[in-house]
């Protein structure tokens, strides 16, 4: 970092979306997985993307241009795979580890399920989670990591190699089946970093200059003893290093001052990355005390978002770092990996040109970082700073972006507390009376199969090949076999199924204003899994009634009681690109009024069970604990929002797709809905017992009885057992009987079977209660 061009380009990048402009990757994989595509053809196509990102960095001027962030799965199921730290279960017999064995670990194979998953920080990105334990025999296992960097070095291009750190990947580590629970992951540092450095030493002799470690976990609220392996492990590969500019990159938070203190006095490393998009206060840090003579990667470009860059004010934030840190030790970069925005805005054919002068994807925001640096280096692209300035000023005064009204209506909620003026329990018998259901009611969570030809008709429809009129034909049908098969079944409380949603976030979306929707946004998920979100650019107000027509509709059909179905405010939030003009909170009561008219109109057409689904209230969450109150407060009252105006006789019901809310139980109850239906598929009973003795929850609650995510058909006795045991724990007239989430992805030869043991379980222990 010392040679003499970082005067001009100091430029970095901390990674890029490997999936590919138009998916490539994620169709490669799925080809080479389905068996109908070789080896070869897929590491071509990973090739080319590869090639193709590092030119794109290369001309475009980036100095750290990252390999290795590339990956065919993800990139901590890569790190197990270089530390060789393969389960045996998968029976690696040594070597370097190949598709087989990565694939296995990654998707399972004949014998045994794949690795667990979770989410990496608060992202919507996945990970497959390492299983270590004191038996774990490391050994350097996948040259993964040398051969990007090698590969891009024969294109003329010199990169810096990526690796996830030693202590992040502990940290994000899991004991091992069979190991005790509160085994110390930690203590298996020192084995680990003989590996890592065997691969520094390999990136050494193949021409590395640099070397960037990713330690986000010290962005987390870490206990003294953690903090001290981060000094303890760099301590240990100061002499494997020397010689290596070592940029020790950190993302998504704050860094909170006791690991600031750790990490700017890591030995061995020259540089230090922070993310200053969702870290503000790090700021203050470093213009507290940055050691002298380190370079600052200043993360100014938000990597988890698809808004351009205000390259006005991070210049204004870049010239004061420099007045700290001076000017040959700034290095511009973005704020994380560029791997949780989307890929390449020139792909986007249906955005008009000023909806498009306002965003900036991966590709566009590898040029902002560079034009940033070369304006740093008295290089200032004058037309590019103004085009984009003029591009700021459309956004902040365009009319599509701001609607007076909802401002204000969404002005008058902060500070202010919504909830029904009954508690749950009155309100519940209220309910009753009108409602007149059995004990142990039995529902199920909203979508039904979603066959090919549905899928037909609404592809059609949207691209106008069939008429409003057969559409709605063929929709009402869908709708009245599902309905006729509940009956069927004699499921007590219906729902219409969602034949017309093609996703719970989108199918909003598209009705409400304020959205707009990329044709190729696409950011990765897990594995070759993508997601398209929603772009969130405005006000958010409901021009009409959204699902009136077809809730009444479904209702009309049957003597039952028909639950609307709606995605609820935070759910709606969670999943979308968030505009970044206003805080998160206000975009969210915003989306809560337009729901609220939602919600009351469907009481106004007859609709007297209402559930509103937040599968991602969690999703949220701050990562510091210090945030968590804060965000859980406004999400909770956004909720409330929704159905604060309707009357006792109105049953509102809302489902979460997880179960790990122990920890925010009290947000859960402080939602006030009549009944929660929840995901408990692993049966967890201490969840149970928490609703109960907790807080005396006295709302309905229905715990998932069987797991909808696999094809397996539960036996009635199976079922009751479930329900038998739940009932050990909550009272008999609060608990429901239902799936743990929508059939959307099941097949009726599966649903059918598995509902009608479901009733089933529910009558016969309706004869016992
Ligand atoms: N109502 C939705 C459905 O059944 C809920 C889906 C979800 O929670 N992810 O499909
Ligand atoms: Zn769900």
């Amino acid at each position: 970092m010392a040679c003499p061009q970082s005067l001009t380009m100091a430029s970095h990048i901390v990674g890029y979306p490997r999936m590919g402009p138009k998916r490539e990757l994620k169709f490669a994989l799925e080809a080479f997985w389905d068996g109908k595509s070789s080896t070869d053809e897929l590491q071509k196509v990973a090739a080319d993307l590869r090639c193709s990102i590092w030119k794109q960095m290369s001309s475009a001027g980036i100095k750290y241009i990252p390999s290795n962030t590339f990956s065919y799965y993800d990139q901590v199921l890569d790190t197990t795979a270089m530390l060789g730290a393969v389960p045996p279960r998968y029976g690696w017999n040594g070597g370097e580890i190949g598709f087989d064995i990565y694939f296995s670990m990654a998707r399972g194979n004949a014998t045994c399920p794949a690795m667990e998953m979770t989410k990496w920080f608060d992202t919507n990105y996945h990970y497959i989670v390492p299983e270590l334990g004191p038996e774990v025999n490391f050994s350097y296992a996948s040259h993964k990591a040398v051969n990007e960097y090698k590969e891009a070095k024969a294109l003329g291009i010199d990169t810096i190699p990526v690796l996830i750190g030693p202590v992040t990947y502990l940290l994000l580590s899991k004991p091992a089946k069979g190991v005790d629970k509160t085994f110390n992951l930690l203590s298996l540092l020192d084995k680990i970093l003989s590996v890592y450095k065997e691969v520094i030493s390999e990136l050494k002799t193949a021409g590395a200059s640099s070397i960037q470690f990713d330690e986000p976990t010290l962005v987390l609220d870490l206990d003294s003893t953690k903090l001290q392996s981060f000094t303890k492990a760099y301590t240990h590969l100061e002499s494997s290093v020397s010689g290596l500019n070592v940029l020790i990159q950190t993302y998504f938070a704050d860094v909170p001052p006791e690991a600031f203190d750790v990490l700017t006095s890591l030995k061995g490393a020259t540089g230090f990355g922070f993310d200053l998009v969702r870290g503000t206060k790090t700021l203050d840090l470093i213009k507290g005390a940055f050691p002298k003579g380190k370079y600052l990667f200043a993360g100014v470009v938000d990597g988890r978002n698809i808004w351009a860059n205000d390259l006005a004010a991070s210049l204004g934030t870049l010239n004061d770092l420099e007045g700290i840190v001076g000017k040959d030790k700034l290095v511009v970069s973005t704020s994380c990996s560029l791997m949780h925005t989307a890929v390449n805005l020139v792909n986007e054919t249906k955005l008009d040109q000023e909806f498009k002068s306002w965003l900036a994807f991966a590709a566009q925001k590898v040029v902002e970082v560079n034009a940033l640096a070369k304006a740093l280096a008295g290089q200032k692209d004058e037309a590019f700073f103004s085009a984009n300035a003029a591009a700021q000023a459309s956004r902040k005064s365009s009319p599509r972006v701001t609607s007076q009204d909802v401002q204000k209506a969404a002005a008058a909620l902060e500070g202010s507390d919504h909830r029904r003026a009954t508690n749950v329990s009155a309100r519940l018998d209220a309910q009753q009376k009108k409602l007149n259901l059995p004990i142990l009611p039995t529902t199920t969570i909203g979508s039904f199969p979603q066959t090919i030809e549905l899928r037909r008709v609404r592809r059609e429809y949207k691209a106008k090949k069939i008429s409003e009129e057969e559409y709605v034909k063929a929709i009402k049908e869908e709708i009245n076999k599902v309905i006729k098969l509940q009956e069927e079944l004699d499921i007590d409380v219906l729902v219409h199924g969602e034949p017309e949603r093609n996703d719970m976030v989108e199918y909003f979306g598209e009705q409400l204003s304020g959205f707009a929707f990329t044709v190729n946004g696409w950011v990765q998920s897990y594995g070759s899994r993508c997601v398209k979100p929603p772009i969130i650019f405005g006000d958010v107000s409901r021009p009409k009634p959204m699902t009136v027509f077809w809730s009444s509709t479904a209702q009309s059909m049957t003597s039952r009681p028909m639950k609307g179905m709606l995605t609820g405010p935070v759910t709606i939030l969670n999943w979308s690109f968030v505009r970044n003009d206003q805080p998160r909170f206000e975009t969210c009561y915003q989306i809560a009024l337009a729901i609220k008219d939602e919600v009351e109109d469907l009481e106004k057409a007859g609709i007297n069970v209402i559930q509103i689904d937040e599968a991602a209230l969690r999703e949220g969450l701050p990562l510091r604990k210090s945030e968590q109150a804060f965000y859980l407060e406004w999400a909770v009252h956004s909720f409330r929002i929704t159905n604060v105006g309707v009357q006792d006789t109105t049953q509102i019901h809302t489902h979460m797709c997880y179960s790990h809310f122990n920890d925010i139980i009290h947000s859960i109850i402080d939602m006030d809905a009549d009944v929660i239906t929840i995901e408990n598929s692993r049966s967890d009973k201490k969840l149970l017992s928490v609703f109960r003795e907790g807080v005396k929850y006295g709302a309905g609650i229905g715990p998932g009885v069987y797991d909808i995510h696999s094809p397996r058909i539960p036996s009635t006795e199976e079922i009751a057992d479930r329900v038998e045991e739940m009932l050990t724990v909550l009272e008999k007239n609060i608990l429901w009987v239902n799936p743990d989430c929508g059939l959307k992805t099941r097949k009726y030869p599966e649903v059918k079977p598995a509902l009608s043991n479901m009733v089933a379980a529910a009558k016969v222990l309706r004869t016992k209660l």
